[in-house]
């Protein structure tokens, strides 16, 4: 029993040791350089809406007590729900903006620049832009870990169902670390479907595990081929190709009630609506 209290006693002099030698949180005016420095992005950082708040949020979580319940509220914020084409079961996570976007005006995307419709959405209006590179600067900073936890969390407090989740409704894969991390989200978050669709051809996708990933070009990698033609004629025959069910219905059958692109077995998609940025 001596030894227990001497022990249980130890630990806690060893926690407020820990909690006494920790670095005191960057003041407000520090933010700048220590969370989302602008030489860390391709974007201005700084002309980001609301980017002050949005530090010391991220300040505030990674110094909480609880940690992950801070950053499920941030997750919270910075996930999206329905869109024209998506279900609201199926949460929307972006890895960044689309005129950020590693495959955006170059070969590799099926659309040219002027043509993408996330792109041209962050054009027209500015929110959109400011949101997704928030976004890009969590993907950019949570771990996994914690990001599957706080994931988990953040579901837990809404109202509706999680079933799904899209990845990049803008922007696209940027290296392999992305791939690695997104497997280990899918590891740690069994009950949620993973799919994404990916221009990012030049990337290793054997590696993927636990996601579904749609191919939009004609590399040699993923579940499917997802391809945009200009009309249906232009679908080969075959069970094997399929007609968005989207655009089949004109717009009554969503994608997570739809679920050709998500499950891992299954035919290539032809779409003639194209709503999206690798899409
Ligand atoms: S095939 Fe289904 S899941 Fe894929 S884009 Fe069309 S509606 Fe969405």
């Amino acid at each position: 029993m001596q030894a227990r209290i001497h022990s249980y006693r130890g630990g806690r002099n060893h926690a407020r040791h820990i909690a006494e030698d920790r670095p005191s949180p960057p003041e407000d005016h520090e933010l700048q350089e220590y969370i989302a420095p602008n030489w860390a992005y391709s974007f201005d950082v700084d002309s980001v809406e609301g980017i002050d708040r949005f530090r010391r949020r991220i300040r505030d979580a990674e110094y909480a007590v609880d940690r992950v319940e801070k950053w499920s509220h941030i997750l919270g914020t910075y996930t999206s729900y329905r869109n024209a084409k998506i279900a609201p079961h199926v949460a929307i996570v972006n890895m960044s903006a689309a005129q950020d976007c590693v495959n955006y005006g170059t070969k590799y995307c099926q659309v040219e620049g002027s043509e993408c419709f996330a792109a041209r959405n962050e054009r027209d209006f500015p929110m959109p832009l400011h949101f997704r590179r928030k976004q890009e600067i969590i993907w950019s900073l949570l771990d996994p870990v914690t990001w599957a936890k706080a994931f988990r969390l953040h579901v837990q407090r809404k109202e509706n169902d999680v079933t799904t989740i899209r990845l990049n409704e803008a922007g696209d894969f940027s290296s392999r670390h992305d791939i690695l991390k997104i497997n280990e989200i899918a590891r740690r978050l069994p009950e949620f479907d993973i799919y994404t669709y990916s221009a990012s051809s030049w990337l290793e996708w054997a590696e993927a595990d636990g996601f579904t990933v749609n191919r939009s070009n004609d590399g040699d990698y993923g579940h499917r081929r997802y391809k945009v033609v200009d009309s249906v004629e232009e679908i080969p025959a075959g069970p094997e190709h399929v007609l968005c069910p989207y655009d089949a219905t004109d717009g009554e059958i969503l994608c997570g009630d739809c679920k050709l692109c998500i499950n891992e077995d299954g035919p290539d998609i032809y779409v003639t609506m194209f709503s999206g940025s690798n899409q």
